[in-house]
């Protein structure tokens, strides 16, 4: 065949595969548009190095990108100096109740980070009835996209309860048929928390079987893992063992090591994730780029086995003298093996919010052991705990395979003192440590938070800029991408990102929120049926 007519082969090919055949990359033809993005740098997702070109949206999806000439197009916007990229898809976010409240439903401090889609379900919490919950987001108005995942937590305590006890073999398969349901109703997978009650209760073989349900509609199987400390490594062995067993793919959730005995050792855990995709298996994780996390402090001072019932109950034990008694010394060992350790959210105790808790024994006069104590009768308090090494979280933010994903939720200022990475994951791991600190390439950076999140999902109509995709779309000034949320101003909003489209609508317009709400719920599968 003579190059040309292979040439045009290949494009015939290409137009049937897209099923646009007018839908182009690089032509001479006149592109009609709702939307031009003009003259900017595309960073498309795939982690290819950038190039200068234009993106044209029409009714919601990408028609064409690259070098084109403009036929009848609604709005032309200049983007010269700026970056256009996919919108970024926040793999890891606990929005399931925030995103359907009034105030928080339009998920503005996701889009100002210019996150386009957030995925709920995550730790093992969060909704079971995946339908409902969709309805519930379309009939409200949500203003990003959400993909969810069926929590393993939330299942098991509304089928076994909140104890330790296994789940009889009724039991089982009652959370077989609810996985199954989940998965038909568009869930991406499911998630376990294994350190929360009452996820942590559950054997690796009663995850295998709910999971091989989840595997049967090519779900994920997402995990916070049993330990991500001193057991680490024997914790990323079982989610591995379980995606092999269950046959689907295993996605290592806020991968880190923690307490500064075990930093370091995140590298030995890589390893056994790189060895099982070496061998063919799907593994990934995700990253929020601080070296501080944040959950319950009770989960944070107390093990599983401590917890049973779940936080108020143990809340409640704890008014017990002689139990505290003899709990003490358990969390004057948790206490000790970290940092630090700040308040960030306490009904009880509102002035301690914001304050670390050695802080808060000067100020009070006592030993930090006794204001831990104090905090732990508080079952809702939240934490913020400095336990990572900067250089782990460095070198994880490089690893090919790990998606950016935040952990945090739509919030407003609450008065409360949470983690910073609801306001600035995305924006710090791209602005700060890829353009500024050349940590990692931009492309690379950009791809941790678009692409490479929707091949994890399975999602295949978005995560890159590319023809024939949703035109889910950022643009960004790559000399003001910054994070300014910090701990002790938690609710500083990113600045950088200029425009943001959502199904082809704005939700950010010239760096101005539009309160569009152009989000919906995104169904696995839907595109097959
Ligand atoms: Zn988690």
């Amino acid at each position: 065949m003579q190059p040309t007519l292979k040439f045009i082969a290949v494009l015939t090919f290409v137009q049937a595969c897209t099923g646009f055949a007018w839908c182009v990359e690089d032509t001479d033809r006149a592109v009609d548009a709702d939307v031009v993005l003009r003259g900017g740098t595309i960073v498309d997702g795939t982690g290819e190095p950038q190039y200068q070109g234009s993106v044209a949206v029409r009714s919601g999806k990408i028609v064409a990108v690259g070098a084109f000439a403009l036929g009848k197009v609604g709005q032309v916007i200049d983007c010269q100096g700026l970056v256009i990229c996919p919108g970024f898809i926040d793999l890891h976010n606990h929005s399931d109740h925030t995103i359907l409240s009034p105030a928080t439903k339009d998920a503005s401090c996701y889009l100002t980070q210019g996150c386009t889609t957030l995925v709920t379900g995550n730790c093992g919490g969060g909704p079971i009835d995946v339908a409902k919950f969709y309805d519930a987001l379309t009939a409200q108005g949500v203003g990003v996209n959400i993909a969810h995942l069926l929590p393993h937590g939330s299942l098991r305590s509304k089928v076994v309860g909140k104890s330790r006890a296994p789940p009889t073999d009724a039991q089982l398969e009652k959370m077989q048929q609810l996985a199954d349901m989940a998965m038909r109703e568009g869930a991406w997978g499911m998630s376990t928390g294994l350190i929360y009650v009452p996820g942590s209760y559950a054997d690796t073989d009663e995850l295998v079987a709910i999971a091989s349900r989840v595997a049967e509609h090519r779900g994920i199987y997402a995990s916070h893992i049993r330990d991500e400390g001193d057991a680490l490594v024997e914790s990323v062995a079982e989610a591995i063992d379980i995606g092999k067993r269950a046959r689907l793919p295993v996605h290592v959730s806020h991968f880190k090591s923690v307490k500064r005995r075990n930093w370091g050792k995140v590298r030995v855990a890589a390893h056994l994730i790189e060895e099982a995709r070496q061998s063919g298996q799907q593994v990934t994780a995700d990253q929020y780029p601080y070296t501080a996390s944040s959950t319950s402090i009770m989960a944070m001072l107390l093990s599983p086995d401590e917890r049973e019932g779940g936080n108020q109950a143990t809340a409640e034990r704890l008014k017990n003298a002689a139990e505290a008694l003899r709990l003490r010394p358990i969390v004057a060992e948790a206490l000790a093996a970290r940092d630090k350790m700040m308040i960030a959210s306490s009904k009880q105790k509102p002035d301690w919010v914001g304050m670390l808790i050695r802080e808060v024994a000067v100020a009070e006069r006592c030993e930090p052991l006794d204001v831990a104590m104090e905090i732990l009768l508080d079952a809702s308090a939240q934490g913020v705990n400095f336990s990572m090494a900067e250089a782990d979280v460095r070198f994880v933010m490089k690893l090919p395979w790990v998606a950016t994903a935040s952990d945090g939720s739509s919030k407003i200022d609450d008065g409360s003192r949470p983690h910073p990475r609801s306001y600035g994951t995305f924006p710090r791991k791209i602005g700060r440590y890829a353009i500024q600190e050349n940590v990692l390439p931009l492309e690379a950076a950009v791809r941790s938070a678009s692409g490479l999140p929707a091949d994890i999902l399975g999602m295949t109509d978005r995560g890159y800029v590319r023809v024939g995709q949703a035109a889910d779309l950022v643009v960004f000034h790559p000399d003001k991408l910054e994070d300014r949320a910090t701990y002790q101003e938690p609710f500083n909003r990113s600045v950088g990102i200029r425009w943001v489209l959502i199904g082809g609508q704005f939700a950010i317009a010239d760096g101005e929120l539009t309160k569009a709400m152009a989000g919906r719920p995104l169904r696995h599968g839907a595109e097959l049926r």
